[in-house]
């Protein structure tokens, strides 16, 4: 999967000649080639792609880029060259660079060293990623299995006097295991009191039964990111424990329910908060409705109440209000959805009834 022709009949909208990208996230996305490393340049002129990389990883590239002209750096014949020739043969005179992404560093080297003009452009790349193709949703679709396979396994292992930790390496493992390239973040797993810490990190904390236990993790499959939440219960639950369940779950099927293509970020959210708030835990809810997931596990577009644009058709966001009760617990449930003009598709499956193991 590529998308230079994508990348290619953008650039007339953005007045360029082409496109330069230097972050892994866009080359992977472009190229779809994912090396592990930092080296490599993707270059999209309007009538010919290009992939430039070093001796490490030119056999790969050649092997898995299709499209574009693949060419190796050689000393003395660095990226900066590589791209000098193809502005020359193209008669390229305004580039687009990743203006989020770039560090100023590179920049200042490109804005001396081309021989062109260079724009910036992150928002081509951020408008083309936010809709996912048919492929690119069948990709996160099987990311999402992945990681819905560990969690029904690691199930069998959260009982009282295991740790934090030992929960997190092992849904680590069996996401790896079952077909994961690597993690889409370090799992987030947190108990108990910690549990009030959406981002908490898991500790050697013991597991005590009447805990909650929350559970954020996504594997990267084919170069795209999972991203689910549960909160399953050790033993008993108490009244209190039982309530903030069950209006999470409410909050996040209403988002879900008000997610449609033309919708703001902002609605969706509001549908969700709404409920937290009328439940009387409007201020322990303190992070936005959803992200975006694709190739990056953060990405456009945002269901948050900052975010006034109506969404796109093709979108893919997360779906995880929580609530959080300092000193206490915290509970999230979070899925991924994906925007269609008469509603959204939930493609993640894993039940949500709240669980007592
Ligand atoms: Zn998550
Ligand atoms: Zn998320």
């Amino acid at each position: 999967m590529n998308h230079f022709a994508a990348v290619r009949e953008k650039l007339n909208d953005h007045g360029l000649d082409a496109m330069l990208l230097t972050c892994a996230a866009n080359r992977y996305y472009v190229s779809g080639f994912a090396s592990t490393g930092t080296d490599g340049v993707a270059f999209v002129t309007r009538d010919q792609a290009y992939y430039f990389t070093d001796f490490r990883y030119i056999e790969a590239a050649k092997a898995q880029v299709r499209d574009a002209v693949v060419e190796m750096t050689k000393s003395g014949r660095g990226y900066v060259a590589l791209l000098n020739e193809a502005i020359g043969k193209h008669g390229v005179k305004r580039v687009g660079y990743e203006d989020a992404y770039m560090t100023v560093a590179e920049y200042n080297i490109y804005r001396e060293k081309l021989n062109c003009e260079l724009v910036p452009a992150t928002g081509l790349m951020t408008q083309l990623r936010m809709v996912k193709d048919a492929e690119e949703l069948q990709t996160l679709i099987s990311a999402q299995r992945i990681a819905e396979k560990a969690l029904e396994e690691i199930c069998n292992d959260i009982r009282a006097g295991v740790s934090e930790k030992e929960i997190a390496a092992k849904l680590t493992y069996l996401m790896l295991r079952y077909g994961a390239q690597n993690m889409s973040f370090d799992p987030i797993v947190v108990s108990g009191a910690n549990g009030s810490m959406p981002h908490g990190v898991p500790g050697d904390r013991k597991i005590a039964p009447g805990d909650f236990v929350t559970m954020d993790f996504g594997c990267i499959y084919r170069g795209y990111c999972s991203d689910m939440t549960r909160t399953v219960a050790v033993g008993h639950v108490t009244e209190e424990m039982d309530r903030v369940y069950h209006t999470v779950l409410r909050a996040q099927l209403a988002g879900i329910e008000r997610a449609k293509a033309g919708v703001s970020g902002c609605d969706i959210d509001a549908a969700a908060r709404d409920i937290i708030t009328k439940a009387g835990y409007g201020e322990y809810f303190g992070h936005s409705f959803g992200h975006g997931v694709g190739v990056e596990i953060h990405e456009a577009p945002n269901a948050s109440p900052n975010h006034k644009e109506a969404l796109p058709a093709g979108a893919v966001i997360s779906a995880e209000p929580g609530i959080y009760l300092p000193g206490k617990f915290g509970v999230r449930i979070e899925d991924v959805i994906v925007l269609r003009e008469n509603g959204c598709e939930d493609i993640t499956e894993a039940p949500k009834k709240l669980l007592i193991l």
